[in-house]
């Protein structure tokens, strides 16, 4: 069985609870590391990680939109609605652009 456990903070020193089911968790992650950081210093982590998004016009109707990706000169970009109604008419053809 798994115990909660105190680590220390490798960012900003404080204590942090690395509980039982996140022992699991990680356990069946096949993890075998402890966390180094508490939830808050992985959470600033992430979204210091987060993907660059890139401003780019909607083929479709001009409209200014950002995108997760670097847009290729050869693939027509589309802002979130147009980008919707296209899918909305080619189930079969989804090809997700955006995390939502
Ligand atoms: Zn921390
Ligand atoms: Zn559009």
């Amino acid at each position: 069985m798994y115990q909660d456990e105190t680590l220390i903070c490798e960012d900003c020193s404080k204590e942090f609870v690395f509980t039982a089911g996140e022992q699991e968790f990680f356990a069946e992650k096949g993890l075998t590391n402890k966390p180094k950081r508490c939830p808050e210093c992985r959470k600033a982590k992430r979204q210091r990680n987060r993907k660059k998004l890139y401003d780019v016009v909607c083929a479709r109707c001009g409209a200014q939109t950002k995108v997760p990706f670097k847009p290729r000169g050869d693939k027509e970009v589309l802002c979130r609605d147009c980008f919707n109604a296209e899918n909305a008419k080619h189930q079969e053809q989804q090809t997700p652009q955006e995390e939502v």
